[in-house]
């Protein structure tokens, strides 16, 4: 067990964490990347196998990575993120010490054995690398949020988080509630659904938009017309804590699946799925429920028609010449009725209940002094409230745009000219910081 040294320690092998030494090394910088899995573990083991990505193809890339393939608006399975990530770490020579768990980041250190280093990271082997900076890039989907209301359930009744639905066979037979209409509860239902199987799904606020709208894929519109006022903050972004502290807002529902598909509640009911209300509480084998479906659907709906709204008069408002917007598809409007106050799941044959209630970051093994007081990593534009730290992958401002694969570059190359403006300085007469930018 020794102490080492290294410049910069990334936590996290995902897209942000490689990208951000992937930045470094291209400024002529050596970072070691710390996994506690595999490089890209969340996109290779920890989604479900029919994934695919909802954003097109020619968002997976890293700096100086772009993407390659031959069907750039087209949806890779999730699979193909963490295997272009791990060719992505070939080719830019980026060290990754993969199935190595940090424990602890430790700072202010007292008798650093290192000149220049400022943070002790312990990792759960016992040995420890001392830092001059750290950059925390552990995702902001990384802790699974189950509510309590699951205690209340009969225990014959099988629960998983949607971070371990894996595939149809893999659940028992009998039909499967699903709580949460967000990205990964419509999903999911739809991931069942067509392999036959009997759907409910549990309600909760969320948004939806077009796979395509007025010639375009939606992503582009929001990334281009709608950055400032940006309609995914306006509509579901709320800032915690100081800063930019990140309680996250979900996005869009929109699907990767054969070749993009719109995806929303209407779309589900006329697969044959059961829409029932938010659930408010559990009494063994009977769910309350609050008989909400309707005023759900009709929040959604309205959440879409203000953002295609928005897309238009900014398209309007700069004169662009696209196609007019094709009429938005006719939806039965029986489909979407009230459920009523319980579901009984053994009348039912319910006997799978997927949480698709979201994620929380987990950040606990910085310097307290470095989170807000609901334990969020404090940060503005990715710079920590430390000195040498940063973050890679947080929202900001409430967005959640920075979390999204096509914003990886930019956040990488951002955290990699701090930490090059801070070596430069260590290293040379700050006259030479004029040349980091001009
Ligand atoms: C189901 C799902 C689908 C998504 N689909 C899309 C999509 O289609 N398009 C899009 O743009 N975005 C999508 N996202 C959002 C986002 O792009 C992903 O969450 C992506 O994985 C985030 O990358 P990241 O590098 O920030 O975090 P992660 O990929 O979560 O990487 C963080 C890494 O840190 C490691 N780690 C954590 N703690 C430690 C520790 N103590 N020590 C060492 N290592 C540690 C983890 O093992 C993990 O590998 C999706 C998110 C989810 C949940």
């Amino acid at each position: 067990m020794g102490t080492e040294f290294a410049e910069t320690v990334v936590i996290g092998g995902g897209q942000q964490g490689c990208s951000v030494a992937g930045a470094l090394s291209r400024l002529g910088y050596q970072a070691l990347v710390i996994e506690r899995g595999e490089i890209g573990q969340a996109w290779a083991n920890e989604r479900w196998d029919s994934l695919r990505v909802n954003t097109p193809n020619r968002t997976v890339a890293f700096p100086d990575w772009p993407y390659d393939g031959d069907d750039p608006e087209g949806y890779m399975p999730a699979r193909e993120v963490a295997g272009r990530l791990r060719s992505y770490v070939a080719a830019m020579g980026i060290q990754v010490r993969e199935h190595t768990s940090v424990r602890m980041v430790e700072f202010p250190i007292d008798e650093a054995l290192h000149e220049g280093a400022r943070f002790r990271v312990r990792l759960d082997d016992g040995d420890v690398v001392e830092a001059r900076n750290v950059v925390a890039a552990l995702g902001g989907y990384s802790s699974p949020r189950v509510p309590e209301v699951a205690a209340g359930v009969d225990l014959s009744v099988t629960q998983l988080h949607a971070r371990y639905y894996r595939n149809p066979e893999s659940l028992p037979s009998g039909a499967v509630l699903i709580v949460g209409a967000g990205n990964s509860g419509q999903q999911i239902a739809d991931d069942l659904r067509d392999a036959g199987r009997d759907v409910y799904l549990a309600v909760g606020g969320h948004k939806t938009a077009p796979r395509r709208y007025r010639g375009a894929q939606i992503l582009d519109w929001l990334q281009l017309l709608l950055p400032e006022g940006n309609l995914e903050t306006a509509s579901g972004g709320q800032p915690g804590g100081r800063g930019d502290s990140p309680v996250l807002p979900g996005v869009s529902v929109l699907s990767g699946k054969d070749g993009g598909q719109d995806l929303s509640l209407p779309i589900l009911a006329a697969k044959g799925v059961t829409l029932v209300g938010s659930v408010r509480g559990a009494q063994g084998g009977v769910l309350v429920l609050e008989d909400n479906v309707r005023a759900v659907a009709q929040a959604a709906a309205h959440k879409e028609s203000e953002l295609l709204k928005a897309i238009d008069a900014a398209i309007e408002q700069r004169g662009l010449v696209v196609p007019a917007a094709d009429p938005s598809p006719e939806y039965d409007p029986s489909l979407i009725k009230d459920y009523g106050g319980t579901l009984d799941l053994v009348a039912n044959d319910i006997t799978t209940i997927i949480w698709a209630t979201g994620f929380v970051p987990d950040y606990g093994i910085l310097p307290a002094e470095a989170l807000d007081q609901d334990g969020l990593p404090v940060h503005r534009r990715g710079m920590g409230t430390l000195p040498g730290l940063y973050y890679a992958g947080l929202p900001e401002a409430g967005s959640v745009m920075p979390l999204l694969i096509a914003a990886t570059r930019n956040q990488a190359e951002r955290v990699a000219r701090h930490i090059q403006m801070d070596n430069t300085l260590r290293h040379r007469s700050p006259m030479a910081i004029g040349g980091l930018w001009t």
